[in-house]
């Protein structure tokens, strides 16, 4: 899997999804503009000192597309990836995706630019709490609420919230503490948001089944990237009785024929550092055969840009579940949809993530616990919804799937717009 690219050309296939979109909607001129760029671009240099007493300068980004439905949302992320043009184009898709989902949420996104694996814990901490302090007043519970995301946990939430409340008035602490949403469920996070975005992954390919008909039972899938949204989407896609065929991380490529078994495989990577190298109950393959193995499902996982004109001609499931942001190159895309390959776009497919976020703010916000249960059923009806306005949409326009959720998204917010004019 390509990692060490800078550019992802992320920024340009959002703005080439959008564009198609809002020519198809025929958008008014004056939205497209005002969505067309960025309202703020944060970007910090912070120094750190590190264990052995040197200072090192990070450089953090927090990009806040569009707020025009809500406070600013999405995830952090701490990835060598991380630039202003991967945190622009994934605040774009962050505010669709809120949209989309009926939230009262515009869209953000950032992170630092590192390689965490190469910091110690107590390193870690320190870089979450000044990239945190840096971020100032730029974040907040109804400014900005940012989450977890790529190579960030709960208990990166919990520093950040930590930190932005010990630096505001005592008084208002609890509230303060709102501020990010993915917190440990000792500390105001909610039960089930840990595998709500896995578990929305499952929940709209259930929705594709329905409409298609098709049993998931026995039906073979692939999954690029086994972090949080990986794991759990095989978590719930195997108990459906789907099988896991292979399994894609930076650090190998996994086949077996017979199936692999998610919770064993966890098992392996919990012990070493979430990878899946050296994995024992399933066979070693050169990473460039992923995408062309015989299945039925791809679940491209991990990071942007993945399945290009390079590797697209290979690919030979029906369906492409997008559990990660902008896995898919606009002109892939197209080659795929000729071929009539089903994609459940990203900004629908990985979703309950963000639905789960804003339960756990709704829940801070009310002083309440919800049972699991619940949030997962409430994840699942919400994205029911989703997933019938988007093919309803896309039906009716005559166009992908893709371009029916931005749609959605867009008549959304252009609505807001014409009710409220802009200021002045
Ligand atoms: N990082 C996740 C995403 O890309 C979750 C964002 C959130 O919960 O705010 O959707």
């Amino acid at each position: 899997m390509e990692t060490t690219l800078k550019k992802q050309g992320m920024y340009e296939n959002v703005m080439r999804q959008f564009n198609r979109a809002a020519d198809t909607l025929k958008l008014d001129e004056g939205i497209r503009k005002i969505l067309a760029s960025t309202n703020s671009e944060i970007v910090v240099h912070f120094p750190v000192k590190m264990d052995d007493g040197r200072i090192e300068v990070f450089n953090g980004y927090r990009v806040q597309h569009n707020n025009a439905l809500g406070p600013y949302k999405g995830g952090l992320r701490f990835h060598p990836t991380v630039d202003i043009d991967a945190a622009r184009a994934l605040a774009i898709w962050m505010t669709w995706k809120t949209a989309l989902a009926g939230l009262p949420y515009g869209g953000g996104k950032g992170g630092v630019s590192i390689d965490p694996s190469k910091y110690s814990l107590a390193e870690l901490e320190r870089i979450t709490r000044r990239f945190t302090f840096s971020l100032g007043e730029n974040i907040g519970p109804d400014v900005d609420i940012p989450a977890p995301d790529v190579n960030t946990n709960p208990q990166i939430m919990a520093w950040i919230a930590d930190t932005f409340a010990s630096t505001k008035s005592p008084s208002t602490r609890m509230v303060n503490m709102h501020v990010v949403t993915g917190k440990p469920v000792g500390s105001g996070g909610l039960e089930g948001r840990d595998r709500a975005t896995g578990f929305g992954v499952v929940a709209t390919i259930k929705q594709w089944a329905k409409k298609e008909n098709i049993d998931l039972k026995g039906k073979r899938y692939i999954v690029q990237g086994f972090g949080n949204v990986g794991y759990w989407a095989s978590h719930f896609l195997s108990h459906l009785g789907a099988i896991l065929i292979a399994v894609q991380d930076e650090t190998g490529t996994y086949y077996n024929h017979e199936g692999i078994n998610p919770e064993d495989l966890l098992a392996y990577s919990s012990k070493h550092r979430g990878k899946v190298a050296g994995y024992g109950n399933a066979t070693e393959i050169p990473a460039e055969d992923f995408f062309g193995l015989e299945c039925d499902i791809l679940i491209p996982a991990a990071l942007g840009s993945q399945i290009t004109l390079d590797n697209v001609h290979q690919i030979k499931a029906q369906l492409i579940a997008e559990g990660a942001n902008g896995p898919t190159n606009i002109d892939a895309e197209e080659v795929l949809l000729s071929r009539g390959v089903r994609i459940i776009p990203d900004i629908l497919c990985n979703a309950g993530g963000v639905i789960g976020s804003y339960f756990e703010w709704l829940q801070n916000k009310r002083s309440e616990n919800w049972k699991i249960e619940e949030v997962l059923e409430k994840i699942e009806d919400k994205l029911a919804l989703s997933f019938q306005k988007t093919i309803d949409t896309a039906d009716e326009f005559q166009t992908d799937w893709r371009t029916g959720a931005y749609m959605v998204a867009l008549k959304r917010i252009e609505q807001t717009y014409k009710e409220r004019g802009v200021f002045p």
